[in-house]
């Protein structure tokens, strides 16, 4: 078995993670998490919501999963979220063609016919009139089309954060890498709307000095601080620069090895359609190499623009100037005698339409549309003419900078990297090393023998560590060294002992699991000291 396979073994057996409708034969894609799993996930995304939400003082939004044509449609999901895919002929498989050895089907070495897939999974919404509608590929529309709201929210004051943590759908064509390839997936996404030329971070010097493993889009792989990679411009702004270094940080906080942790470019051709640089923090895998789990893109105006353009809602911000400028501004004014002989009553709105346009040079003709009828108009209906203005500000399409992470994936290389294997008795010992923080439970309570009073002390125990908000589990089975093993292999960081002198002296065991160092603590202590060690 390699590493994947024992672990696989292990979150099933344990209730991290069970494979979707197994009694229906299963079905690729989809995973469940069970009882230990869910709160093992709810602490990963709770220590994110930690980053981004308290450190970086952005909001979270909640958005829906159903997503109407249009909006998908304007930010260029429906015509360019494709993979190409390629279909055996002889067996009916599907592949992605990069998938694909010698241009053969992979599985039976048949001939394959090429085509192109969206990944988005289609729904109707209504019953008789339907309206096509998508699952959501990503979480991030919701957040773009909501900008102007927001924008009143945060006071129109850039830069601003917002993030979302929910369900993102792709329809990937041939998901045969288990947990890694999901067909309905968990995401953390932040979006951070800048001034365009303003892509800074106010802490960028708390993180400039941190080391970082690059790989550039030409391939060269090194280490370099995050604020030299900037100086060289091989990160292209301070802003993207700075939420990889917290990517890292955040990484490392959950449990991911230092060491298999890398940022690597896209390549010009590999760039999503709406980013214009995008780096992925990779971790690396036993079975499966190093693996994207986050990529943070500089998606520019992209989105704001799209969807200003679908709908005609201003999806701009004003930035006032610190003093006013005087601006010298071309307008155009009508002849109203000329226009009047011509167009009669329709005059007076050719005016209007005309006296709307701002023009940035000479112009020989321009066209207005007055009640749906589109009329050009030459010279003879116009002057242009110069003027001077004060101006308070201008108007911009912020840009955004998108950290977008993907939960079931580094879950997953938490457990892969924390799994040690060690022999104890003659027998294989499995130990995870969670971060206290991420394990699913922080502490296992044992009355050392089932009489004499141990249990109902073990059980009180028990009872005001949940009280304060501490996942505990009774455990009165077996030996003690069968039940710290139980523990060791969930990833308990604490066991709790009742023996016989808490009956004297009012005191417990706690025993670390990483060292199984054992210390003796008051009974009534125990959750404040388990408090301080969970974060
Ligand atoms: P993307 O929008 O493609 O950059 O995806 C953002 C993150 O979502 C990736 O870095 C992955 O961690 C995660 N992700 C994307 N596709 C899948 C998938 N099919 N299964 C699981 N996670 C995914």
């Amino acid at each position: 078995m390699d590493a994947y396979e024992k672990i696989i073994s292990l979150a099933k057996r344990r209730g991290f993670l069970y494979p979707s409708y197994e009694i229906y034969g299963g079905e690729a894609g989809f995973y469940d998490y069970g009882p230990l799993g869910i709160l093992m996930k709810n602490n990963i995304e709770n220590k994110w919501r930690e980053f981004y939400l308290l450190k970086e003082k952005f909001f979270e939004i909640s958005t829906p999963v159903i997503t109407p044509y249009d909006v998908l449609k304007a930010s260029g999901h429906v015509d360019e979220f494709i993979d190409e895919i390629a279909t055996c002929k002889k067996c009916g498989a599907s592949f992605k063609v990069e998938e694909l050895k010698e241009g053969k089907c992979p599985i039976c070495g048949g001939d394959v016919e090429k085509g192109k897939l969206n990944l988005m999974f289609e729904t109707y919404i209504g019953a008789k009139k339907k309206e096509q509608a998508f699952l959501r590929p990503e979480t991030a529309q919701g957040i773009f089309v909501d900008f102007p709201l927001l924008y009143e929210f945060f006071r129109k004051k850039m830069p601003f954060g917002v993030i979302q943590v929910g369900k993102g759908f792709r329809n990937e064509v041939s998901p045969r890498q288990g947990i890694i390839r999901l067909r309905e997936f968990s995401m953390a996404e932040a979006e951070i709307f800048f001034e365009p030329d303003n892509k800074k971070h106010e802490n960028f010097d708390m993180v400039k000095n941190e080391e970082m493993l690059l790989v550039t889009e030409n391939d060269e792989e090194f280490k370099i601080s995050i604020g030299k990679a900037v100086e060289k411009g091989i990160i292209g702004n301070e802003a993207l620069a700075y939420y990889m270094a917290i990517t890292k940080n955040f990484l490392t906080s959950v449990g991911i090895d230092e060491e298999k942790i890398r940022f690597r470019q896209h390549k010009k051709d590999e760039l999503a359609h709406y980013a214009n640089e995008c780096w992925d923090a990779e971790i690396y895998s036993e079975r499966f190499g190093w693996v994207e789990c986050v990529g943070i893109a500089d998606r520019a105006a992209h989105d704001l623009e799209a969807h200003m353009k679908a709908t005609g809602v201003d999806m701009r911000a004003f930035k006032k100037y610190d003093e006013p400028i005087k601006v010298k501004k071309k307008i155009i004014k009508a002849k109203m005698d000329v226009l009047g002989k011509t167009f009669k009553q329709k005059a007076k709105k050719i005016r209007e339409e005309l006296e709307k346009i701002e023009v940035g040079d000479e112009v020989e003709k321009i066209k207005v549309t007055v009640d749906g009828e589109e009329i050009e108009l030459g010279r003879e209906f116009f002057t242009i003419e110069e003027v001077e203005e004060m101006e308070t500000g201008k108007k911009f399409i912020p840009h955004v900078i998108e950290p977008s992470y993907g939960i079931d994936r580094i879950f997953y290389f938490i457990l892969e990297h924390n799994y040690k294997e060690t022999e104890k008795e003659g027998e294989n010992y499995v130990l995870l090393t969670l971060p206290p923080e991420i394990a699913p439970v922080k502490a296992g309570v044992f009355p050392l023998v089932n009489k004499d009073g141990l249990p109902e002390i073990a059980r009180e125990i028990e009872e005001e560590l949940r009280k304060n908000g501490i996942m505990a589990i009774y455990d009165d089975r077996g030996s003690i060294g069968r039940r710290y093993a139980r523990m060791d292999e969930i990833g308990t960081p604490f066991c709790i002992t009742v023996d016989y002198q808490t009956k004297e002296d009012e005191t417990v065991t706690i025993r670390y699991r990483d060292t199984t160092e054992q210390i003796r603590v008051d009974k009534k202590k125990v959750a404040e000291w388990i408090k301080e060690r969970i974060g």
